[in-house]
């Protein structure tokens, strides 16, 4: 049942406030060069990213919708050693509505459908999927964690021999945990 509510292909759509906040103070991991560039490729996120967002000029607009999460996403951005100067931050959307709701709801593309894209993804401050984020988050630690505690008694029990219920041996089992564990290494699952 935990694994149906906080899973990523679950996300329940009724916790959105309708706030509007990530549609009017998007951020991309990327420069905006960068994708321009990426946006050449019909297939990239990139792509469907700037059809729909347009970058603000500077930080008034994005400030006056809070002031907080600018700050945040200021501080992950210096933290990164990614903070440029003058290089826009926040997009907004040509779609929303004055009322927040989305003008292409049926036709919206999947980075909007799969918004919050993932348990880490730093969304505008009151989200109300900040909860949801938070056990996904937990939830995802802790198997990681079982992963690790059944290679590590796979190793003390068999070595690097064959775990005889899965007809595999110790070394192809740490090679499928670690390709298990790989994707989130940039959130630390390499110390959970
Ligand atoms: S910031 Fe969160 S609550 Fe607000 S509109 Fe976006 S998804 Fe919904
Ligand atoms: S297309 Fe719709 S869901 Fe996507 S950012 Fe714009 S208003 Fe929000």
């Amino acid at each position: 049942m935990e694994n149906l509510v906080y899973s990523s292909k679950t996300r329940p759509q009724r916790l959105c406030k309708m706030c509007g906040k990530c549609c009017k103070m998007a951020v991309s991991q990327y420069s905006l060069n960068e994708m321009i560039e990426f946006s050449s490729d019909k297939e990239s996120e990139a792509r469907d990213f700037l059809d729909v967002f347009v970058p603000y000029e500077d930080l008034d607009e994005p400030r006056k919708i809070s002031s907080e999460y600018v700050d945040i996403i200021i501080n992950k951005l210096k933290e990164q050693e990614k903070y440029v100067e003058n290089e826009p931050i926040f997009y907004h959307c040509k779609y929303i509505l004055p009322d927040n709701r989305c003008g292409i709801y049926e036709k919206r593309s999947d980075i909007c459908k799969r918004c919050p894209a993932h348990a880490w993804m730093l969304m505008p401050v009151g989200c109300g999927f900040m909860g949801w984020q938070f056990a996904l988050r937990e939830q995802i630690m802790h198997d990681v964690r079982k992963l690790k505690e059944y290679l590590y008694e796979c190793e003390i029990l068999y070595g690097e021999g064959e775990i005889p219920s899965k007809k595999i041996t110790v070394p192809q089992l740490r090679e499928l945990l670690i390709s298990k564990i790989k994707p989130y290494e940039r959130f630390g699952s390499m110390y959970w």
